[in-house]
């Protein structure tokens, strides 16, 4: 347990110092600015959407390591796939983080399943979502702008 612990962190570490997919994406379709206060985290998530499927994603910004890991690590699971599948992964991704996993939910998380760590940690439990909320509410947002034009 100590070993995958310890592959964990080295992972976590990995990502938070040399963060995948950081960097402005020019013609992004959806893009979203995300803050936690508590902890100074703050980022933009750049989203490049075609047909409800995410073709490219992006991210900057300048945070904790666990806020920069699990952007990164993010941006890394979400490209490719769907939005709807993005929110199924968000609800799996905050089960685990918040200390409510089932076996099932850390099968499908990959990589994701690093960060499972953070639920002993619930001051860092906004950390590690930031990226996720960012994503959803750029998401969400340009659903209601389509549906107005
Ligand atoms: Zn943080």
């Amino acid at each position: 347990m100590s070993e995958i612990r310890e592959l964990y962190q080295a992972l976590i570490i990995d990502h938070g110092r040399h963060p995948r997919n950081f960097k402005k994406i020019e013609n992004a379709n959806r893009v979203k600015e995300g803050f936690n206060p508590l902890c100074g985290d703050r980022l933009t998530v750049y989203l490049s959407v075609e047909d409800n499927k995410i073709v490219d994603i992006s991210f900057e910004g300048a945070g904790c390591a666990i806020s920069m890991a699990s952007a990164s690590l993010m941006t890394e699971a979400l490209k490719g796939k769907t939005i709807d599948q993005a929110h199924a992964l968000f609800k799996d991704f905050h089960q685990i983080v918040t200390g409510s996993e089932g076996e099932a939910s850390l099968e499908k998380l990959g990589k994701l399943a690093v960060l499972q760590g953070v639920a002993e940690y619930p001051s860092r439990v906004k950390c590690a979502t930031l990226a996720w909320h960012t994503l959803i509410a750029a998401a969400d947002n340009i659903n209601k702008k389509i549906s107005t034009e």
